[in-house]
């Protein structure tokens, strides 16, 4: 089959894409370098918030499966699993470890949604073993059914860091509390609320200053930060743990796009750095588009409507316009317009005016 569409990562943005592009007509290769499809969505239990359009009320492993199936069954796409896209070059060659074999592929449009990278942070100590990021601990428990640690500090309060700690808790491990820089809970009230409700403490203006433990974690020494994001002297606690869970923030994967030489730019409110991008998502390379977390960290809702209009858009671009194209596609911005119209959107929004070129209507 002739590949006019490679879409680069299967996490939701890129099922989307896949999917939507399809539809439309047109060839599609889908490669993922994991070993399965779903990216960050295979290990998300809980159910999402927003809008039914983006699969609301539905837990993220379901909303995967959904996609996955579609996606399988469509005969117009290729699946690669195992198959880690190592570069994008001037010409056009994208080149492949396809299942321990390299291979170079050379499609029309490239669409990379290679999502997001967590942070870390710089604390003494911060290489011991039991000290993990948030997505390491929902694949151990959520994916390989494995406990990660007896006891747990989480750090971090923003969306992850309190679904993640209710999750730890529902699994049967004690959540020591959740340390959080700011003054105030970031995440979901009602998740911070059910861990508040279990006795988990919440250290707002707080930090990590130093972890302990001889081979491994076996506690961690917290501080209060003043208005000025200072340690307080005297303020230390010590707070005994075997795990030290790291939901700090995550940064887009952006590898790629700065290997295939498209212009980016470093924007705070978006995680990073990001590409340059026209409203339709294409970057300054005109074969390039982009779609979820690798354009912007923001939430799985927002990845799978970003992929939905980069798959028509590029789809149509080819010339494959199955019916309602141009329908589907306003329907899609006007979709992602709604969900950033919210106080959550508006640093997106802001993060947004620094790196899209030209609205699209
Ligand atoms: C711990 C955690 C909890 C979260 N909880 C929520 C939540 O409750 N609700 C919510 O809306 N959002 C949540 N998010 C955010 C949400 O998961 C992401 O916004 C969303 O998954 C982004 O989708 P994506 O398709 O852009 O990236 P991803 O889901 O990260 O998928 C990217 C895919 O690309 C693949 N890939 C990367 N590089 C390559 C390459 N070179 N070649 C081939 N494949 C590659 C990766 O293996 C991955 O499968 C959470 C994120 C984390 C980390």
């Amino acid at each position: 089959m002739e590949i006019q569409i490679l879409v680069i990562g299967a996490g939701p943005a890129g099922l989307m894409a896949a999917k939507y592009a399809a539809e439309a007509g047109a060839n599609v290769l889908l490669a993922e370098r994991a070993d399965r499809l779903g990216g960050q969505l295979i290990k998300q239990t809980h159910k999402f918030f927003g809008s039914k359009e983006e699969y609301a009320g539905e837990r993220g492993i379901d909303i995967a499966a959904k996609l996955i199936d579609e996606c399988e069954k469509n005969s117009k796409i290729s699946i690669w699993k195992n198959a880690q896209v190592l570069g994008i070059y001037p010409d056009g060659v994208v080149t492949v470890s396809y299942q321990g074999n390299f291979c170079t592929v050379k499609p029309e449009k490239i669409i990379i949604a290679t999502g997001a990278a967590e942070k870390t942070m710089a604390f003494a100590n911060n290489d011991l073993p039991g000290i993990y990021g948030a997505g390491a601990v929902q694949t151990l428990m959520n994916v390989h059914g494995v406990l990660p640690a007896k006891r747990i500090l989480m750090v971090g309060a923003g969306n992850i860091g309190v679904i993640v700690a209710y999750q730890l808790l529902q699994a049967g491990v004690d959540v020591a509390g959740v340390v959080e820089a700011g003054p105030a809970v970031g995440g979901y009230q009602v998740h911070a609320a059910k861990l508040q409700r279990h006795g988990v403490p919440i250290y707002t203006s707080h930090s990590v200053k130093a972890a302990h433990g001889s081979c491994c974690l076996e506690g961690v020494t917290i501080c209060r930060l003043d208005k000025n994001w200072q340690t307080v002297a005297g303020s230390e606690q010590y707070i005994e743990a075997d795990g030290l869970c790291l939901a700090v923030g995550l940064s887009p994967l952006t590898e790629l796009l700065w290997q295939s030489g498209c212009e980016m730019k470093y924007v705070p409110e978006l995680g990073g750095y990001v590409p340059l991008r026209d409203g339709n998502l294409r970057t300054t390379r005109n074969d390039i588009y982009v779609a979820g977390d690798v354009s912007g960290v923001e939430e799985a809702s927002a990845a799978m409507v970003e992929g939905k209009i980069a798959g028509l858009e590029v789809a149509a671009l080819l010339g494959c316009r199955k019916p309602d194209v141009y329908q589907a596609l306003q329907q899609a911005r006007g979709q992602l317009r709604a969900l950033r119209s919210g106080p959550a959107g508006v640093k997106i929004c802001n993060g947004l005016r620094k790196v899209v070129l030209e609205e699209v209507g």
